[in-house]
């Protein structure tokens, strides 16, 4: 099938006046965004029927430039890649050099860093300001929506990011499997303040809501207090976010006023929806939102390459604290059983999660063997989290490579630790890995951060403790207290460094 226009174009035209956009300039209307994206598309088409499927990068701060760049990048037919703000020069050639990209389009405030790159690589750089001031016609192609759309790279938390490539069909599965789920609306107003190199901050929280006519306002830098006062004004309904954002949000809230406190919670529970998924949500981190806003956050799991998978249902009561639900509509899923070599069909069992249907990602991009690798012979997707199914609903064990530790011939899983130690009042925060030993093969170490200053009780307490609530082969073998967790960008614990940390003798 070929399509006149793309069916997000068409999307936003039954909405023309509804207002799109909100950053930290101004308002946007979809009218104003198909218009700039159509100027914008004629300026990186330059003459050239067709981008035909090349690589268009972008690193741009969360703003209208944002979005009208992505639009454009998809009307001129090319394929959108969205590199991360603070990315360093090295980086940054990396993921031209890895795509191939043809064009790189910025905006002012991070032109600087990336001086001197348009003569390395053979790449044109545009500033976005630029072109929007200088408005362009030609006609734009027709795209078939099998074509290629988008390169994310996923988060890199397990090894070297990995290129995750979609089509424009695969990323429209996604989005409709959420709105339907979530029950997207036109009168929903979201405060995104995700980065937008991720599924997270770019589809869940912005192409979802452009999809239905509803407005989208970006805050570029994450500050809690200008967080709270965003969402104080009262225009805002649906809010999505990391598990360390709720956290922090948390934090600040117990600081402020009372009377601020009130009024905070007043609005919130006007609140529609409200999401957190990345990465597992501490079941007390879902109970101190669930006091200051009166609102269940509804968990998910999704990945780059599957865009949301499974998720709790969006009748709050409905939502099972430390669960992530079911499948999605139109989400195929099975839990495999490695060693039977069978998807399980009892309940209480732990498998690999494993995902067929329209919102598969098409290929790793660039890594053939590696797609090939990823994929079961009867065409299933292979995550490489374990899960078990629990009444009807899902809980994630964690990943089959780093939480998921095999000691003395057990599988403990890191996840169900952490959540087990956060209960106990001296402990802030915790990290769960396993170490290599040659007896037990591996060990379970955690990371504490604490919530005391006498840190030397912490030990011998919080073991007599776990002794009590654990088998002994699940005992933590050794501790370390930091200050913090390694984080990535989206709040993930880097598991890799933290391995590391416990190595290194100095600790
Ligand atoms: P890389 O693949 O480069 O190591 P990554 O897997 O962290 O990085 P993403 O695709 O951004 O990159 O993250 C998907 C992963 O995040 C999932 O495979 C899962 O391990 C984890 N995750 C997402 N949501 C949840 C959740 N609700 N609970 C637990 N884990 C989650
Ligand atoms: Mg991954």
């Amino acid at each position: 099938i070929q399509m006149i226009q793309l069916p997000f174009v068409q999307q936003a035209e039954k909405h023309r006046n509804r207002k799109a956009i909100t950053d930290e300039n101004g308002s946007y209307t979809y009218h104003y965004l198909l218009q700039a994206s159509a100027s914008l598309a004629a300026h990186l088409l330059n003459g050239r029927a067709d981008l035909a499927g090349a690589r268009v990068a972008f690193m741009i701060s969360p703003s209208i430039y944002f979005v009208a760049s992505q639009w454009a990048i998809w009307r001129a037919g090319g394929v959108a890649v969205p590199i991360h703000l603070s990315y360093p020069l090295p980086a940054v050639e990396f993921l031209l050099e890895d795509t191939g990209a043809e064009i790189l389009v910025v905006d002012r405030s991070h032109k600087k860093q990336l001086e001197g790159l348009e003569d390395r690589l053979n790449i044109q750089v545009f500033t976005i300001e630029e072109l929007l001031n200088d408005l362009k016609e030609c006609n734009l192609p027709i795209i078939s929506p099998k074509r290629n759309a988008l390169i994310i790279y996923t988060s890199g938390t397990s090894s070297r990011p990995k290129g995750v490539l979609s089509t424009h069909e695969i990323i429209q599965a996604q989005i409709e499997a959420q709105v339907q789920a979530w029950e997207w609306q036109k009168t929903d107003h979201i405060l995104n303040i995700l980065p937008l190199h991720h599924v997270h901050g770019l589809i869940n929280a912005l192409a979802c809501p452009l999809w239905v006519g509803a407005c989208c306002t970006f805050q570029e830098e994450f500050e809690e207090r200008r967080v709270f006062s965003t969402l104080e004004a009262g225009r805002v309904n649906v809010f999505m976010a990391v598990p360390t954002i709720y956290y922090k949000l948390i934090n600040t809230y117990k600081e402020l006023h009372k009377y601020q406190q009130k009024h905070i919670s007043s609005v919130l529970a006007k609140f529609r929806l409200m999401v957190s998924g990345s990465a597992a949500l501490p079941v007390q981190v879902l109970k101190e939102w669930q006091t200051i806003s009166g609102h269940r956050l509804l968990e998910r799991y999704g990945m780059t390459e599957i865009g949301m998978a499974l998720s709790n249902p969006y009748k709050q009561q409905s939502r099972v604290p430390g669960h992530v639900g079911q499948p999605l509509p139109g989400v195929e899923l099975r839990l495999w059983d490695e060693e039977q070599g069978k998807a399980l069909s009892e309940e209480n069992e732990a498998g690999e999660i494993q995902v067929k249907g329209p919102t598969v990602f098409k290929e790793y991009w660039n890594r053939p063997e590696y797609t090939a690798n990823s994929f079961t012979e009867d065409g299933w997707f292979q995550t490489g989290d374990i899960a078990i199914l629990e009444e009807g609903s899902y809980r994630i064990m964690g990943r089959k490579s780093i939480d998921i530790i095999k000691s003395g011939g057990y599988k403990i899983s890191a996840l169900e630790l952490e959540e087990i130690m956060r209960e106990h009042p001296l402990v802030k925060d915790c990290a769960v890995v396993g170490l290599d030993n040659i007896e037990w093969g591996e060990i379970v170490a955690a990371a504490i951060i604490p919530n005391t200053q006498d840190a030397e009780t912490l030990e011998p307490l919080l073991n007599e403790w776990l002794r009590q609530k654990l088998p002994a082969y699940k005992l933590v073998r050794r501790f370390l207290l930091l200050q913090e967790l390694p984080r990535n960008t989206m709040g993930k614990v880097n598991k890799p460094s933290l391995k590391k940390m416990f190595e290194d003798p100095n600790n």
